[in-house]
């Protein structure tokens, strides 16, 4: 089953509004195990969407269009379809009723283009559309690709999609078997490492298999398994963990699509009820945006500094002026008591501290990418660490803030 997405709408084609309708529905299909091979976008003219369903309809066995259902001029996704299909247009009595009652209530008078609306595709299901006006169509084809036709606002097409088209498709194409998925987080080793050490399982096995994803400072690994039922899925893909871990498991950090390495630290923090601060220099309170971007961190983070110069170090820290004199601001010594002093003065079980050079120029002779990470904690001996990043200036100080959250992580 390989299916293809045509997003009707010049506007698209004109880069006034991003086409997001079709990586929704991509997303959908592929929890669904069906195919996307290709993604169509088309302007509002006919002839060319007649070129698009010609074209899609020798290469796709299903068909999904978005956009163009409207009752405006320049919405004629509809009519097109029927023409190519060779079929005609029914009207949906309910949609109709529910368009006559809204301009009634309105005291507006109906236009015969509002009535189009209410149109489906002969030989299809009318898909009711509970955000707007327009119905879907839902066209199974014995001859040729099924065609299933959406309104363009995404308000209306999400939910007509969940609602409407996902039960038809489970029904009629997903695979027997389902693919479950499962994403490992690390942080700490580069993805070409990542890839080396599992390249075997990477390239040598089909179920589940693996696709590594790199961001800037961190590699997901999404294991797909195709099952039977999601305890099997379970068993697959737990055991292929297992492997994983055995060879990197000191870089997992965690699991899924959306939980960052800033949203785990912050919520281990949480459940320990421990707190951090941080003074920032060549970060410039990333890190203290990075944590109080997530929901909930105030319990969590107080405040903290940003010492970008020397004299800020020296006076919102108090720390020595022969310290970062003798030492340098890119230094041991300097992380270290710009850690030690954050945490004291915020009262917080942590104190981070950042110091570097983000580049492009260098700094008292260190290159860019040069920099220490302090890390104090109450009762313990403060402690900072060099890295050396590469990357320009935005990739340098991304990479600092996540190794920053890395030390209170370990
Ligand atoms: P309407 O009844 O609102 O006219 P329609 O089904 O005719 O709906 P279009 O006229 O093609 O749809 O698009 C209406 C609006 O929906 C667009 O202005 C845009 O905001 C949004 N839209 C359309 N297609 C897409 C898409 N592929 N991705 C995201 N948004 C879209
Ligand atoms: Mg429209």
């Amino acid at each position: 089953m390989h299916a293809e997405v045509i997003s009707v709408g010049t506007e698209i084609l004109l880069g006034q509004i991003t086409d997001t309708n079709s990586t929704f529905i991509s997303q959908r299909l592929a929890e669904l195990g069906i195919d996307v091979y290709f993604k169509t976008v088309v302007g509002d003219n006919e002839k060319r969407l007649l070129q698009a369903l010609e074209i899609a309809s020798g290469r796709s066995d299903m068909v999904i269009l978005s956009g163009g259902l409207g009752p405006t001029k320049d919405d004629l996704t509809k009519q097109t379809v029927a023409k190519f299909l060779n079929c005609g247009l029914l009207t949906d009595k309910d949609a109709l009723e529910s368009i006559e009652e809204y301009y009634r209530q309105n005291n507006r008078k109906m236009t015969d283009n509002n009535l189009l609306q209410a149109k489906y595709l002969e030989g299809s299901v009318s898909l009711p559309n509970e955000s707007g006006m327009a119905v879907g169509s839902y066209y199974q084809n014995q001859n040729g690709p099924d065609f299933i036709l959406l309104p363009g606002p995404p308000s209306e097409m999400r939910p007509m999609f969940d609602k409407q088209v996902m039960h038809r498709l489970k029904e009629n194409y997903a695979r027997e078997h389902l693919l479950f998925s499962r994403v490992l987080r690390f942080y700490g080793i580069g993805e070409s490492q990542l890839v080396t050490e599992l390249d075997d399982l990477i390239n040598g096995q089909t179920n589940p298999t693996i696709a590594p994803y790199a961001k800037v400072g961190e590699v997901t690994l999404r294991l797909t398994a195709q099952a039977d039922s999601k305890e099997s899925a379970k068993e697959i893909l737990d055991e292929t963990e297992q492997v994983i871990s055995k060879r990197v498991g000191q870089y997992l950090y965690g699991y899924g699509d959306d939980n960052s390495l800033p949203e785990v630290v912050v919520e281990k923090l949480k459940q320990k009820g421990l707190t951090v601060s941080a003074s920032e220099s060549l970060t410039g309170g990333s890190f203290q945006k990075a944590v109080t971007d997530i929901a909930g961190s105030s319990q969590v983070f107080p405040g903290g500094f940003v010492t970008y110069s020397a004299s800020a170090k020296e006076n919102l820290l108090d720390i020595p002026k022969e310290i970062i004199i003798e030492n340098g601001v890119v230094s041991e010594a300097t992380a270290k008591w710009m850690a030690e002093r954050t945490r004291i003065k915020m009262d917080t079980d942590f104190g981070v501290s950042f110091t570097g050079v983000a580049g492009p120029d260098t700094l008292e002779g260190n290159p860019a990418g040069t920099v220490w990470i302090g890390i104090s904690q109450r009762d313990r001996q403060t402690a900072a660490f060099e890295y050396h990043f590469y990357g320009d200036r935005d990739a340098v100080r991304i990479r600092s803030v996540l190794a920053g959250f890395g030390l209170i992580n370990n």
